[in-house]
């Protein structure tokens, strides 16, 4: 089960829970689950899902996580006026944020999946994955494909500037 899928099952857990509370309710034809929350007037379904959506924040707690990795790879960037639009490389230095519920694994991601994104970039001609790979667009390439990442930070070499992309 990869982990996206962890995730909507943790969260479809609250949904159904919810969702038949609310049936159980509205066959009694009393209050409704929203008026019960808000009254205080509080009956067994409702006190069960509260239990139960309890338990599960207990055991899936929501964190942010920080990947830490570096990549070599060449670029160039055409029409710029600077040394740039000619061929050369960087290491490049990338912080990954990410956030999540912490799944039953103990984990919110397998570090390997965000790392395995990081490694197509690795001894690569950015040029063939992105049009223009500016450190802007080279973090913005890694957003949209690293599962649950919040933020990605890429710093061209040492001596350089760094961008933030978030989403
Ligand atoms: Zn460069």
């Amino acid at each position: 089960m990869d982990d996206l899928t962890t995730l909507e099952v943790v969260i479809g857990r609250y949904e159904k829970k919810i969702q038949a509370a609310r049936e159980e309710i509205a066959k009694r034809q009393g209050p409704s689950l929203e008026e019960m929350i808000t009254t205080g007037r509080r009956s067994s379904p409702e006190e069960a899902v509260q239990a139960e959506c309890r338990a599960i924040a207990a055991r899936h707690p929501y964190m942010e996580l920080q990947v830490n990795h570096s990549f070599e790879a060449a670029h160039r960037l055409p029409g710029h006026t600077g040394k740039c639009k000619r061929l050369h490389g960087h290491s490049y230095r990338v912080r990954v944020m990410l956030k999540g519920l912490v799944r039953e694994d103990g984990m919110v991601i397998d570090f390997g999946h965000v790392k395995d994104v990081l490694d197509q970039l690795d001894h690569q001609y950015l040029n063939d994955f992105m049009y223009r790979p500016t450190a802007e667009n080279t973090a913005k390439w890694l957003l949209e494909r690293i599962p649950l990442a919040v933020a990605v930070h890429v710093w061209e070499g040492l001596g350089g500037g760094s961008v933030v992309a978030r989403v």
